[in-house]
């Protein structure tokens, strides 16, 4: 029973961002689960090794270089993803960007380049994705990456806590709109991982131990903890999960 609950043969998944770090990791996850992958990033080079890895466990996977940001080149993306598989069950909305900066010094291009990736190219990537998915008899299923952010205020992080707490209400409101379409929408709140995003951060003891203190399960969390969660939600072990967004974060949320 569990093996069925939790496998996704037979499906496949497009994960955005997957060059390295979460994505990565959740490609490989969903791989492992037994489904094909698209994956994508900036530039078809920088998705070599996750290609390698997901083809190293017999899975298929086609790397797309496409930039979030460019909202007139996801459908012709998706197309050829579609073109590869016949079908697109999962969707992994992972890129994202951060820029740490003080509000009165934000500007509008540091406020575009957040909000166009994290929360624009989001939407934009689920629409194409549920015009493919509401064709087929069993719909499909996307999850999104939203953070602690989408919950709490962290000062110089304003932009991006907007684009986190944007893709939360984002998440809700499409699970409503596109559950009688058979899609389901539901999210992952990452805590702290040390990633090539957040790595400036744990360059600074202190504030390493400071986090520390904050996470009940007392330390960070590492590529094993976050796909195990996703591959929940993409499959049918969640079928009546929608709108949801559970956080990956060792006790962070539940004790402030
Ligand atoms: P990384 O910076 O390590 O990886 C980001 C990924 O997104 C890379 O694959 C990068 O690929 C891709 N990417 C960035 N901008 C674009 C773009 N415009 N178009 C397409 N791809 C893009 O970040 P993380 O792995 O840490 O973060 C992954 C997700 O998890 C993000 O959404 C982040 O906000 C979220 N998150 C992370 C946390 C953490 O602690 N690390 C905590 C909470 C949430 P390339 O540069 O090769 O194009």
């Amino acid at each position: 029973m569990a093996d069925t609950l939790f496998s996704l043969e037979g499906k496949v998944a497009v994960v955005t961002g997957a060059s390295r770090g979460i994505g990565q990791w959740i490609a490989i996850a969903i791989a492992r689960a037994g489904a094909d992958l698209c994956v994508t990033a900036r530039s078809e080079v920088s998705l070599a090794e996750t290609r390698a890895e997901i083809e190293k466990l017999g899975r298929r996977c086609v790397t797309g270089a496409q930039d979030v940001t460019d909202i007139k080149s996801i459908d012709e993306t998706l197309e050829r993803f579609k073109a590869s598989f016949g079908a697109i069950d999962i969707l992994v909305n992972n890129a994202g960007y951060e820029q740490v900066s003080p509000s009165l010094e934000v500007d509008e291009e540091i406020w575009d380049a957040i909000i166009g990736t994290n929360l624009k190219g989001a939407f934009f990537w689920s629409q194409a994705a549920a015009r493919q998915m509401a064709k087929q008899p069993e719909g499909g299923s996307i999850v999104n990456l939203c953070s602690l952010t989408s919950y709490v205020g962290i000062p110089t992080a304003v932009p991006y806590g907007s684009s986190k707490s944007g893709l939360l209400g984002m998440t809700r409101a499409l699970s409503a709109e596109w559950a009688p379409l058979g899609i389901r929408v539901n999210a992952v709140a990452p805590g702290y991982f040390r990633t090539a995003m957040t790595e400036g951060f744990y360059q600074d003891e202190g504030w390493a131990s400071r986090m520390l203190d904050k996470i009940p399960q007392k330390r960070f969390g590492d590529a094993a903890d976050i796909g195990g969660v996703v591959v929940f939600l993409a499959g049918k072990a969640s079928a009546y999960v929608t709108g949801q967004c559970i956080p990956v974060d060792g006790g962070f949320l539940a004790s402030i």
